[in-house]
């Protein structure tokens, strides 16, 4: 369950020419899902594959126990605060979880704010990530060292598509109230999932006075559709800029096992090693990209990232971050 570079399969469907990869040292997977069990097990086999040996793993359910004792030294563990219980006010609750999760397993908090809640929750008073009624929880997450993952906009196609700014706000409103939400609690550790929601290249330079006025701030990169997709629009500048923040940049791949299906993940993978580690010009993405199926299909072009970077992004700030 060693290889580093995936041998080609006979029934490989993905792509058809798998490219030598540059980097052959252990690869921490920093944002990942369990749904189900058995899916989780083609999870873990495919990232094997990929050099995969440990990752963060944000469980939904109730099944931390059967995944501690199945694999008890490959992940750390992420509870899941879902939209329901921040944006719908549920706080006596999530703070009273907060206060027993280190008991229970897990080491890191997952928060989830994706404007979509707001239709979830039936109505038009969902809090936002900054307000206040949120502080004792942030609280608890600084006073108990808890680090938080933290989900906080989307695309700016979903923006485009989906969210009419009306009902749901714009993608800059969303930013600017994590950037308060980051000054108020500045003693909590972020790893902010997708790149800090900002891998558009527009936005790259936001990210980066984010990472200048916080020396804590984390980002993580997946999905790898939504990533891929952006920093291939102009890979000398996403370099750069990946190379620059490198100290800050975890890889994951936000992997949620809930299907069988081996491509899926495969895919995933597949597309992220290509994206930081070749030179690959127009390859398209091993997977369907709903957001750009109806106008050409997205494309990666690869950032070819050097050795010592590669390993800070696969490696070694999750090891500094999380101790692992
Ligand atoms: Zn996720």
């Amino acid at each position: 369950m060693d290889h580093l570079c995936p041998e080609p399969k006979e029934d490989d469907t993905m792509n058809s020419s798998k490219p030598q990869f540059n980097y052959d040292g252990p690869i921490f997977d920093a944002h990942t899902h369990v749904v189900d069990l058995d899916d989780l097990a083609i999870q873990v086999r495919i990232g094997e594959t990929y050099g995969v040996k440990k990752a963060l793993l944000i469980v939904h359910g109730d099944v931390i126990k059967d995944v501690r004792e199945r694999y008890p030294h490959k992940f750390i563990y992420a509870k899941y605060f879902s939209g329901w219980v921040l944006m719908g006010g549920e706080i006596d609750q999530a703070v009273k979880e907060a206060k027993v999760m280190r008991e229970e397993g897990y080491l890191v908090a997952k928060m989830h704010f994706a404007p979509f809640w707001r239709t979830r929750l039936e109505t038009d008073s969902t809090l936002s990530v900054d307000d206040s009624v949120l502080d004792p929880l942030f609280d608890c997450f600084r006073d108990n060292d808890i680090p938080v993952l933290i989900h906080i906009s989307d695309p700016d196609t979903y923006y485009a598509t989906r969210y009419p700014a009306e009902e749901f706000g714009t993608k800059d409103e969303h930013l600017q109230q994590f950037e308060h939400r980051m000054k108020k609690s500045d003693q909590v550790q972020f790893q902010i999932a997708h790149f800090g929601a900002q891998p558009e290249i527009h936005r790259l330079e936001n990210l980066a006075r984010w990472f200048h006025e916080n020396p804590k701030l984390y980002v993580d990169t997946g999905s790898a559709r939504w990533i891929a997709r952006e920093l291939s629009k102009d890979p000398i500048k996403a370099r750069e800029f990946v190379t620059k923040y490198s100290d800050r940049i975890l890889f994951g791949t936000d992997c949620v096992s809930r299907t069988d299906d081996v491509s899926y993940y495969d895919g995933r993978y597949l597309a992220e090693r290509l994206l930081w580690e070749t030179e690959i010009r127009n390859e398209p993405l091993p997977f369907t990209d709903a957001d750009t199926q109806n106008s050409g299909g997205t494309f990666i072009n690869g950032l070819a990232l050097p050795e010592n970077v590669l390993s800070r992004l696969y490696w070694e700030n999750a090891e500094k971050l999380y101790l692992l």
